[in-house]
């Protein structure tokens, strides 16, 4: 990989993702090398994919290069890889571009989509994690209003209007509110020859109510806010099979359409080599003690999203989002020093801040922990957060302007197909509708 070898120990950090830059930072100004390896050269600012999917934001704007905050510190190094293994036996990491030792070795490989098993879905449906998923769901969404134009079968155009978004958490839900908005404010202008009212949103949800991690009262705001923009709710609802056309249901329910957008789960993303039966818990991921330290491994951590740190609070791990991420990146940086120095670590305490989640214009649900509103109010909450934890002030300047003009001229302009996406099948059905 072209990296010097140094007197100063080297810390590997798999991941620049808000755990790993969050370390990176800090770790980036002691007596240390630090060699940070990313899929990506960019981070991805997650809680805004969904903008990226409806138009409302380019993805740039939600993006940030990796080797912009490594810069500073002149004992970084990035390498853009896609890590394949680990062998702790030899202290190698094995990637697509070669390998690279290390004396200490972070995971912060974050999590991926979880469909628990359901192999139809994984292969017809969409997910949203990466910014080259959002932007290929946000042109089979444009696509399927150019297809449902030019069709003249009736079921084929309400399948292709109809989409079905499975799991109603924070991301399910802000995908519907804002696929609503869509439908009612941009697509009946630029579709003015189609019916948009036989647009469906249907957002189906396993559990008894939609945003079940958040308080009761954020729970029934939400679908109350989701239920006036039009948004089918479907609770109690798991959904077994779609085969790219019909999605199957355990209930007595079923839905015809082109679009299934899984956001129903994620599991950590667990490397080769650290995935044992006895290293991996619920999840998916790797278990670790209270200083992020991966179990059984004096030299290995864990952080984010794919580290499982059981607590009396959160017996099951703390919740995959960003703030524990960046919490436990903040004390590894402070912790990795005094363990090479010999010194004590500090166990992680997680402060919880609260969560939210906007369901559209001047919509919002906010649950702090000692205080829990809706509203006007609670959108405006939403805004200065997001904006606020955007890495780059480019990118907060962008995106701040891009939500002004949204919210004066009621309008997406980033409704592009910039890259088309090919559904699968698709090409057989439009050939075998022309035959007809
Ligand atoms: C659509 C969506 C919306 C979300 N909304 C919110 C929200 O509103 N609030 C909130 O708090 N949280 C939200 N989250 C969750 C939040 O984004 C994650 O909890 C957070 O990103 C975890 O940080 P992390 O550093 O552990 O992992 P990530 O930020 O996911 O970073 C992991 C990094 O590791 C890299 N990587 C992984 N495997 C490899 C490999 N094998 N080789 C090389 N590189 C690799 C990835 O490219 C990535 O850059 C959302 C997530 C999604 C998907």
């Amino acid at each position: 990989m072209n990296i010097p070898k140094t007197s100063f120990p080297r810390v590997v950090i798999i991941g620049g993702g808000f755990a790993g830059l969050e370390l990176a930072k800090r770790l980036g100004k002691q007596d240390l090398q630090v060699v940070m390896l990313d899929r990506h050269n960019y981070h991805t600012f997650q809680p805004l994919l969904y903008q990226v999917t409806t138009g409302g934001l380019e993805p740039d704007s939600i993006a940030y290069p990796i080797r912009k905050v490594l810069k500073n510190y002149p004992n970084s190094y990035f390498r853009l890889a896609e890590v394949e293994q680990v062998v702790p036996e030899k202290k190698i990491i094995k990637t697509d571009i070669g390998e690279i030792t290390y004396d200490y070795l972070v995971i912060a490989t974050g999590s991926r989509t979880n469909y628990f098993g359901n192999e139809a879905v994984k292969n017809n449906g969409m997910a949203m994690k990466t910014i080259p998923q959002s932007l290929n769901l946000r042109s089979l969404i444009l696509e399927n209003f150019e297809q449902a134009l030019l069709t003249n079968n009736l079921d084929r155009r309400n399948a292709l209007m109809n989409f079905v978004i499975v799991g109603a958490g924070p991301t399910g839900v802000e995908l519907a509110g804002a696929l609503a908005e869509i439908k009612k404010g941009i697509l009946p202008k630029d579709y003015p020859d189609l019916d948009i009212r036989q647009m469906q949103i249907n957002l189906v949800q396993g559990t008894d109510r939609i945003l079940d991690a958040m308080s009761p009262k954020a729970s029934k705001k939400a679908a109350e806010f989701l239920e006036k923009l039009g948004v089918n709710i479907w609770t109690g609802t798991i959904v077994t099979n779609y085969d790219g056309y019909t999605v199957a249901t355990n209930a007595d329910l079923s839905f015809e359409t082109e679009t299934l957008i899984w956001t129903a789960g994620v599991e950590g993303a667990t490397l080769k080599g650290i995935d044992g039966k006895d290293l991996v818990a619920r999840g998916n991921r790797v278990k670790v003690d209270e200083f992020n330290q991966v179990e059984g491994f004096k030299d290995i951590f864990a952080i984010g999203d794919v580290a499982y740190m059981p607590t009396e609070k959160y017996p099951h791990g703390h919740p995959m989002m960003a703030q524990p991420a960046i919490q436990q990146g903040k004390l590894l940086g402070s912790n990795l020093v005094k363990y090479i120095q010999g010194k004590p670590m500090k166990p992680f305490r997680y402060f919880d801040k609260g969560s939210m989640a906007t369901v559209g214009r001047n919509k919002a649900v906010v649950d702090l922990p000692h205080w829990k509103f809706q509203g006007v109010f609670a959108w405006f909450v939403w805004i200065f957060v997001h904006l606020f934890a955007l890495i780059g002030f480019k990118n907060k300047m962008v995106v701040f302007v891009n939500w002004l003009y949204n919210y004066i001229r009621f309008d997406r302009e980033a409704r592009l197909i910039i890259r088309p996406y090919k559904k699968k099948g698709r090409e057989a059905a439009v050939k075998k509708e022309a035959e007809q």
